[in-house]
Formats: structure tokens, C-alpha cells, sequence
């Protein structure tokens, strides 16, 4: 699990993402419609960067109103496979936490409909993935044909364990145009070495969707993303209302366990530091998940927390397989 230096897999993940010089977008494009299923609003709330704590009670407010935005059937189901099965002490994950092993997976999310699906994350190639834990090269093949016939696909943030899926694929031509990465994503995986296979170089950005947005963005009847930089500048998180009325918040990486959340907890400093994190908004997304989300029954999926995921399944907020029936 540690076996090649002191610092735990998800950073030597994000050891692997460059820190170039920073480039020009090739486009900042608001996007107006994908296959006459995403609504592009513009957002009612002010800028990111001009609020003090944005995360706060009128946040959800907003977030459970944008959900029915966009006309249409709400989702049916929200399912998950994982590339990796690994484990690791809570206490790399979570400062303060015990040293107890728990379950590390590395998934992508399958929002399904009725009448097609969106998939949240791409999961990594074996080849990413490298030796560490065990790789399933079958919920791989899955994941990619997912992707491939998604109606669109969005990343919870720009590293390879969340993005190779969507930046290395034999099928690029037909995921690519589906994929749509936000500036703030675009702009670090520009910013990366050239010829780094997780990073993009203009032309290859100009395959995906790119939009910016500021604080919230419904794409989807029931799916709203949420900005949530701090682990990374693109960081954002994906909230989910059901058709049976339940609610999630596909967090991405803001932690790396749940306990994070439960104890308001961040990634140890040293990890942290390591991962250049901005710590102030990430505390202000884990108070937000724990304070105001969770008691108002909304799920957090917390990416890598296998044993946390498992718990959502048998509470009906997720299932652990991909429904990939035609619509
Ligand atoms: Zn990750």
C-alpha cells in the first residue's frame, strides 16, 4: 500500500500531476445545450471568489431548486464501480484518525435515467492505476463503455485516478465530445509537462466541452454541480435528487474517508501540503457536508471510502453496479 515512499496511494496519485508554467485557455465557451439535455443557466449567485463562506444554509437552498431547472424525468438510481480495491490506515486519510485499515476503491459514478445516463468520474487504466492494490480490468472495460455511450460525461476534479478514463481511452473520438471539464480543470491539466498523458495540451482540449461557471450550474434534471476547489482548483461536487425523493452529494476527493466529515477532519497536514491543498475552503465544504447537508438527509459519497459506499448501498442511496441496458 506504501510500499514506494512515506506518503499514502491517492498522493503519490497527485505526485504525478505537473506543476508547469500557466497557459491560455483555448476557450472559455458557456455551453448552451448537449444533446438537448444539459440547461447551461447562468448562476444566480455571485462569484466564488467574492462570497467570504459560500457554504452556507441559502447554498442548499439554491442547490435543491436548480435540481428541477432542467424539465425532464429525475434520475432512477445512482451506481458506482471501481477500478481498485486497496486499503490503507483511516489515520493517512484523516488526521487524528485511528490507524484502523479501511477499504479504498477508486470509482466512477453512472447518474441513470430513464432514457440514457451521465457518468461523474472515469476511473484509471491499469496502466495509471500502476501495482498498488487490485486492478479490475473488467469494471474498467465497463466504465469505458459506459463513457462511450453517457450523454455526457463531468469529473469531480482533474486527477488521473478521476480523469485517465476520459484523457487516455482508445475510443477519445467518442468520449471526448461527450466529456465536459470545467476551466478551473482545464487549466491545471494544462498547466502539466508536456507529453504527460494525464495532461491536455491545447489542441487536445479542444475535443472536450469546457465551461466556467461560478458557484452552482444545473446540467440535468436532479444533477447539480457545486464548485469545491481546495483539493484542487477544479474540484466540484455533484449533487443528486432521485426520482424516489432520496438526495447525494458525489464529493469527489474534498476527503479522502467519510470520517473526515463525521469528525471535521481534513487530510493530514503533511499530505496536504504535499498536494498543495487550500485548506480554508475545503474546512468550509466539510462543515457544509456535515452541518447543513447530512442532517438535512442528504448522502455524501466520499470518493474513495469503500466502506462508506457500501453503507449508501445498503441505505438505497446507491447501487454497486452500472445499469448499462439501452434506454
Ligand atoms: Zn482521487
Amino acid at each position: 500500500m506504501r510500499a514506494r515512499n512515506e506518503l499514502p496511494v491517492r498522493t503519490r496519485v497527485s505526485r504525478q500531476c505537473g506543476r508547469g508554467g500557466v497557459r491560455t485557455l483555448p476557450r472559455r465557451a458557456r455551453l448552451v445545450g448537449i444533446l438537448g439535455f444539459v440547461l447551461c443557466a447562468a448562476t444566480a449567485t455571485a462569484p466564488l471568489h467574492a462570497q467570504a463562506n459560500p457554504y452556507n444554509d441559502s447554498l442548499l437552498v439554491t442547490v435543491r431548486a436548480l435540481a428541477h431547472a432542467v424539465p425532464g424525468e429525475l434520475p432512477t438510481a445512482v451506481g458506482y464501480l471501481s477500478v481498485v480495491d486497496d486499503s490503507s490506515p483511516e489515520s493517512d486519510a484523516v488526521a487524528d484518525a485511528p490507524k484502523t485499515r479501511i477499504l479504498e476503491v477508486t470509482p466512477a459514478f453512472q447518474v441513470r435515467y430513464r432514457a440514457g445516463w451521465i457518468m461523474v468520474d472515469a476511473a484509471e487504466s491499469h496502466k495509471a492505476a500502476g501495482s498498488d492494490g487490485t486492478y479490475h480490468q473488467d469494471n474498467y472495460d465497463q466504465i469505458q463503455t459506459a463513457l462511450r455511450h453517457a450523454r455526457l460525461i463531468v469529473a469531480t476534479h482533474e486527477h488521473g485516478d478521476h480523469v485517465d478514463g476520459v484523457l487516455v481511452s482508445q475510443y477519445l473520438s467518442e468520449i471526448a465530445p461527450r466529456t465536459m471539464l470545467n476551466a478551473a480543470q482545464v487549466h491545471t491539466l494544462l498547466a502539466k509537462p508536456a507529453g504527460d498523458p494525464e495532461g491536455l495540451d491545447s489542441a487536445r482540449a479542444r475535443r472536450y466541452l469546457v465551461v466556467d461557471y461560478g458557484l452552482v450550474l444545473p446540467i440535468a434534471p436532479g444533477l447539480v454541480l457545486i464548485r469545491a476547489p481546495g483539493h484542487t482548483p477544479g474540484s466540484q461536487m455533484v449533487y443528486v435528487r432521485l426520482a424516489s425523493g432520496r438526495e447525494l452529494v458525489l464529493v469527489g476527493d474534498v476527503v479522502w474517508h467519510h470520517a473526515g466529515i463525521d469528525m471535521q477532519r481534513q487530510k493530514p497536514d503533511t499530505v496536504s501540503r504535499a498536494m498543495h491543498e487550500d485548506r480554508t475552503p475545503i474546512g468550509q465544504e466539510i462543515a457544509w457536508l456535515k452541518n447543513i447537508a447530512e442532517p438535512a438527509g442528504i448522502a455524501a459519497a466520499v470518493s474513495h471510502d469503500g466502506t462508506a459506499l457500501q453503507r449508501l448501498v445498503r441505505r438505497g442511496f446507491l447501487t454497486d453496479r452500472l445499469n448499462l441496458s439501452a434506454p
